[in-house]
């Protein structure tokens, strides 16, 4: 019985047939290729000028990595913090263990106010819950406010970049989604689009009964969340409509509020290549007696959705510390190839496959660790210096202890490892044999890759042809 457990040949997960599909089809487009390199590079030239206000940015992100390192290690008393100090000035904290529960409160309060129409601004853990779904499902309008977000919503298509969601549309292919969807001329400029959904969207701010945001940061010590953001979508979203709800993953805490000097400019920085995005704003709760903006009641729903299993695992931990700038994506030579659709994940990049497999499951996911090349450019670049491809690694070695594997992927490393161990076998055979062997052997591996060549001579020819000549 054992044996035949063992022999159970694991057949490929279909997200993992999908993402090979995509990625295959996407890494071979040659015209999306030049639109993401075109936007990367652009992003590129920025980000040095953006580093310039740090008099040492290095020590600024190790710094950075000590105060996530901190607010994740207490992260359950700050939690605590935040929600007895945001209560305090009558703001509403909601615990979710998971995405339908998170689902379920936003729907009960829609449902409570009667709401028809809610205003949205940039939110990831939003895609990550699929509340624009739920909320249709629930007969309910979910108005996108960011840009990026609304062209992505005009075109049914979920965020393609966790910072820059329409980065793979170029500004032809935005007049043409605009003239299909809205009927507007073909030929307008980046401006006029602009206009035109700023026309539209400002209307919907104040139809709308509910606004929901994201937070870019939990600020425990004065209870306030942080959005930070360059249209002003996000401040209209939350001081215009009678309720704001905002939706935070638990692991974006700062222990402090002081702790934004820091924090927002390498954000900026990291993100856009900015020095400080336009908009910063720290909501502290619902409007006060006497103010004279703000909802009327705030909640706050703080979302685990598989955070805490991260948080159990000692080593994994550090993918917590993500500020979620998408550095890594830009400089992932993975990313730029196959595009952020293709990891068929709310994350993409190098941080979306490192957290993806622990959130969502190793079995279903493991693959988008192994879709890297390890080349240790997204650690290189990490604005909290998270050490991205050793956590990649750390996936693959779970995926396998995990039992992750497929029969014939055992057989093939357990052949590599004998020959490798025994010189007597490395000796064997010519090198044109062990090419006809081996190129055989890994032919899944070898689909998109050359063949292997053997040096005709084994290495023990060599050193000894060498001791010779020195002798
Ligand atoms: S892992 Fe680092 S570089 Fe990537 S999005 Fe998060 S903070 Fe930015």
């Amino acid at each position: 019985m054992l044996l035949a457990q063992k022999l159970v040949t694991k057949k490929m997960s279909d997200t993992s047939k999908t993402f090979i599909a995509e990625s295959s089809s996407k890494a071979a487009d040659l015209e999306h290729r030049r639109k993401i390199n075109f936007n990367i590079g652009r992003y590129n030239a920025v980000v040095p000028g953006g580093k310039q206000q740090f008099a040492d940015v290095h020590l600024a992100r190790e710094r950075a990595k000590n105060v996530k390192w901190r607010a994740i290690e207490t992260l359950h008393q700050q939690l605590e913090e935040f929600e007895l100090n945001f209560s305090k000035r009558g703001g509403k904290v909601i615990w979710a263990e998971n995405a339908e529960q998170a689902l379920e409160e936003v729907i009960n309060i829609c449902r409570e106010k009667n709401c028809k129409m809610v205003v949205k601004s940039k939110s990831m853990v939003t895609e990550e819950i699929h509340l624009n779904k739920a909320l249709e499902k629930n007969g309910i309008e979910s108005i996108e406010t960011d840009l990026g977000e609304y062209i992505q919503q005009l075109d049914d298509e979920p965020p393609y970049h966790i910072v820059t969601p329409a980065m793979h549309k170029s500004k032809e292919d935005v007049a043409k989604l605009f003239n299909e969807k809205l009927g507007t001329p073909i030929n307008l400029t980046p401006t006029e689009l602009t206009q035109v959904a700023r026309k539209i969207l400002r209307e919907k701010y104040v139809q709308a009964e509910i606004g929901i945001t994201g937070a870019n940061f939990i600020l425990s010590d004065i209870g306030a969340i942080a959005v930070t953001e360059n249209e002003g979508n996000a401040r209209l979203s939350c001081a215009f409509p009678k309720t704001h709800i905002a939706i935070v993953g638990i692991e974006k805490m700062l222990p402090s509020v002081t702790d934004l000097g820091l924090f927002w400019p390498l954000l900026a920085t990291y993100g856009t290549g900015q020095k400080v995005t336009v908009y910063n704003t720290i909501i502290t709760g619902p409007r006060q007696e006497g103010e004279t903006d703000g909802p009327e009641e705030m909640y706050v729903i703080l979302l685990d959705n598989g955070r805490t299993n991260i948080l159990n695992d000692p080593i994994q931990r550090e993918s917590l510390y993500c500020i979620r700038c998408g550095a890594c994506l830009n400089a992932c030579p993975v990313y730029k190839n196959i595009g952020g659709h293709s990891y068929g994940a709310t994350y993409s990049g190098p941080i979306g496959s490192v957290i993806t497999p622990n959130l969502k499951g190793m079995e279903d996911f493991k693959h988008l660790s192994f879709a890297s090349s390890l080349c240790g450019n997204c650690t290189e670049v990490c604005a909290v210096k998270i050490n991205l491809h050793e956590l990649l690694l750390e996936n693959r070695r779970e995926s396998v202890e995990e039992g992750h594997t497929t029969f014939n992927e055992r057989m093939a490393w357990k052949i590599w490892k004998a020959a490798s161990l025994k010189r007597g076998l490395m000796n064997m055979g010519s090198g044109k044999l062990k090419n006809r062997v081996v190129n055989g052997l890994f032919k899944d591996w070898k689909k998109h890759r050359s063949d292997l060549h053997f040096s005709e001579k084994t290495f023990n020819q060599m050193w000894k042809e060498r001791f010779k000549v020195k002798s």
